[in-house]
């Protein structure tokens, strides 16, 4: 059994926590170790429930609360070592990472803890590298995609196999586009190695839907280009060509800066 919070998700701060039966991972550092420590207490959870963190790439919302949880809790980091090197330059992290230092390795299961076994694909994106992760606890795999410009094979593969999926939607075309970011920052959201749009994720859930699919979270929604009820809207309605009725899968946004509900996977 898996159970899921999402500290909270998006430009803001990328936080999640993956628990299983004896042990718990952090997924991504981009909300202060006083908060995390807060949610964890209203859940009547505690540090003592995180065996490992993994880090998707090194960019600010996802590794700005990572040295404060090394210093603090000196728990294995577990990324690919493109990253750890990248990691190891990082301001953010470059005094505390060293001794948390765990490798993933590539296209086999890295066993993180004692419950949860994990693989990596790489995404395209514009940080040092990016990779969304495949973990596996049990009979169930949880699939985590996010900060991608655009689906790989291998990303859809590995989610048209999860029990759970969560992929980005991050921006609705139409906002983004009238709305009042530079056109550089537009082309760089938009082109390919920024983040998954709306249509683009819908696209996705189209390819990766399955018999086995239980929940699709979606996360990382831009706060300018995007709101949670057309990101919701978007998914719906690719489930619903789809012919999949509410009832058959839980879809769910994740917030910005607001945790979710501790939920049973
Ligand atoms: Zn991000
Ligand atoms: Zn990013």
């Amino acid at each position: 059994m898996m159970r899921f919070v999402s500290f909270s998700s998006g430009s803001c701060g990328n936080c999640y926590l993956l628990l299983g039966p004896r042990s718990g991972i952090l997924i991504d550092a981009g909300v202060g170790i006083r908060r995390v420590k807060k949610e964890l207490e209203a859940l009547h959870l505690g540090f003592d429930h995180l065996s490992a963190i993994l880090v998707t790439h090194d960019h600010g919302d996802h590794i700005r609360s990572l040295g404060s949880f090394c210093k603090r809790l000196t728990l294995p980091v577990w990324t690919t070592p493109t990253l750890h090197e990248a990691l190891l330059r990082h301001p953010f992290t470059r005094d505390w990472i060293g001794p948390c230092r765990q490798d993933l390795q590539a296209d086999i299961w890295n066993p993180v803890t004692e419950d949860f076994d994990v693989q990596y694909f790489v995404v395209p994106h514009d940080a040092t590298q990016c990779v969304g992760f495949a973990i596996r606890c049990g009979e169930e795999l949880f699939v985590l995609m996010t900060d991608l410009g655009h689906t790989t094979p291998q990303a859809l593969e590995w989610a048209s196999l999860a029990t759970t999926v969560v992929v980005e939607s991050n921006y609705d075309l139409e906002m983004l586009l009238g709305g009042d970011y530079p056109q550089v920052l537009k082309d760089r959201i938009s082109h390919g190695i920024g983040h998954l749009s709306n249509d683009a994720c819908a696209q996705a859930i189209q390819q990766f839907l399955h018999p086995g699919l239980r929940n699709i979270f979606l996360c990382h929604l831009s706060g300018n280009n995007n709101t949670p009820e057309l990101a919701y809207a978007s998914a719906r309605a690719a489930l619903d060509e789809a012919g999949v009725g509410p009832g058959a899968i839980a879809l769910r946004v994740l917030r910005r800066g607001v945790a979710s509900p501790l939920l049973t996977l």
